[in-house]
Parts: C-alpha cells; structure tokens; sequence
C-alpha cells in the first residue's frame, strides 16, 4: 500500500549527523514527521523513524521515502577523509540516486545542504555573494565533490515534473556536539600548535551557529514553491558577524 505523501512528513538523509539531528530535533518541534536515512543510527527520539542504509542504494532510499514530500539531503563523508573514490562514490554517484528515488517516489522539494567551498580558490574573499563562479581548482576532493553534488541538484530542479532543489551553503558549523570543528581547534591549541598567526591578525572567517543554519534549510523548505524566486538556486548562510581567526 502507498502512503499517501504529506507536506509535514520529511526526510533527513544523514540525520544521524550534527547538522541532520540539530534539523531533526527543530522540525519535530515544528510538527513534522521525520524520517532519518543514514549509514549509522546515533540516537532515539520519539517520532523519528530511522531507516539504516547507504545513499547509493535506491531501493533502501525507497522504503524511507514513503509518503514524504519534502527531503533534507545533509549527508556526506567527512571532509577530512582523502578518499577520493568514497567522495566521488557517495556525493556524486549517490546524490544522482538520490534525485532518482526522489522523482519515483514523487518528492516535491528537495534542500541540499551545500558547502561555501564550492566557490573558494585559495585566496581571500570577503562579502561574497552567490554570483561568484564555481571553483576551478577546488581545494580538496570533497569540495570538488560538493561542487557536482550541488550542480547535480539544482539542475534537477524541474517545476514542470513538480520537483522543486535549493542548496544552502554554509562554512564552518559551529554548536552543540560539533564533532570537528571546536574540538579540533581547542586539541590544537591544548598542544601548543595554535602560537602563531597567518597573516597581519585581520584574517576573518566564517562560522555559523548550527541553529542558524538549521533555521536557513527549514526556510528554504518552506518558501520552495513553483513561483518563487529561489528555485533551483544556492544561498550563502552566514551569522551576522564573521569571526576573527
Ligand atoms: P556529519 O559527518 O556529522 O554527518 C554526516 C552524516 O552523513 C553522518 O551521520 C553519516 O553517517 C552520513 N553518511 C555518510 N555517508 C553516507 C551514506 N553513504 N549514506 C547515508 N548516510 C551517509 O557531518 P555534518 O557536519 O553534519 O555535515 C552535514 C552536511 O553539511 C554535509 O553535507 C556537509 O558537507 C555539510 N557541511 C558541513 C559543514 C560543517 O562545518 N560541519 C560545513 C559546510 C557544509
């Protein structure tokens, strides 16, 4: 039997993750019902269906995403990894599978949660706005990834099949069981390695509040409607102010 979808029932892809569980735990407090697809389980909560499965399987993705009508892709290897084939295999490979299961099963909106790397190319940029072009040499496999990934998403976009993308790019999340960024800055500088400075000291960096990038993906969700204007486009998410670094 189908189920038939509803526009309060989502899904998380990688809503075991930091940034999937901060959104699972705000859109359950928002009155959705949340579906979680990811390669592990790291929590419990009541009303979270978790569906244990890699990405790249769309048969696993299919079972998850009965009956939804809006999906959260926030799944990706963590960047720290250099294995390129993993990147290639689940951001690439794995996001086109993704927007197959998604136009099977009918889904309506899809947010990605991108990366403000895709247009970074080694040198400064301040107030960077979205018109920036691509990297041509993206700084890692993982970015060189998000890039396709991205591109991959909004070119899906399709008002005429009824399925609606918006990719959201923050920079460094910062919050509440962040497991990389604050703990890696407060081991570095335990062991001493943090004593110098790259630069004059001016340097600026940006780092958003998990919530505040929460609030970004659930607002794009929600604004995601075949007359508006952010279909199929990707949004810079920021604090209001950068950190000096
Ligand atoms: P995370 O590692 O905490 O969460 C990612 C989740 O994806 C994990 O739970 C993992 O199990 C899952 N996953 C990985 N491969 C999978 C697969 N093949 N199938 C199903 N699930 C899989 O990372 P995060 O910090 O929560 O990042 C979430 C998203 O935000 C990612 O797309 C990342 O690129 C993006 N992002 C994160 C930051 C940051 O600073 N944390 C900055 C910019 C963009």
């Amino acid at each position: 039997t189908r189920i038939r979808p509803s526009s309060k029932r989502c899904a998380v892809i990688g809503g075991s993750g930091f940034l999937g569980r901060h959104l699972v735990e705000k859109l359950l407090g928002k009155g959705y019902t949340v579906s979680v697809f990811d390669i592990r389980q790291s929590y419990e909560l009541p009303g979270v269906t978790f569906h244990q499965g890699d990405l790249c399987d769309k048969q696993a993705l299919l079972t998850a995403l009965q009956g939804v009508s809006l999906v959260f892709h926030c799944a990706s290897p963590a960047p720290a990894s250099d294995d390129k084939a993993l990147f290639q295999r689940v951001n690439i490979q794995g996001t086109q599978t993704v927007l197959q299961a998604c136009t099977e099963a009918g889904i309506q909106k899809v947010v990605l949660t991108s990366s403000a790397s895709v247009v970074f190319e080694g040198t400064d940029i301040k107030d960077g706005r979205e018109d920036l072009p691509y990297a041509k040499k993206p700084i890692d496999y993982y970015t060189e990834t998000k890039i396709e990934q991205e591109k991959l998403v909004l070119k899906a976009c399709d008002k005429e099949k009824g399925l609606l993308t918006v990719a959201i790019r923050p920079h460094g999340i910062f919050g509440p069981r962040d497991p990389q960024l604050v703990p890696i800055l407060v081991d570095t500088a335990r062991r001493g390695n943090m004593k110098f400075i790259i630069g004059d000291g001016s340097n600026l960096v940006d780092f958003t509040f998990v919530d505040n990038v929460v609030h970004g993906l659930i607002l794009s969700a929600e604004s995601l409607r075949p007359e508006s204007p952010i279909c199929g486009k990707a949004y810079h998410i920021t604090n209001d102010e950068p950190v000096r670094f």
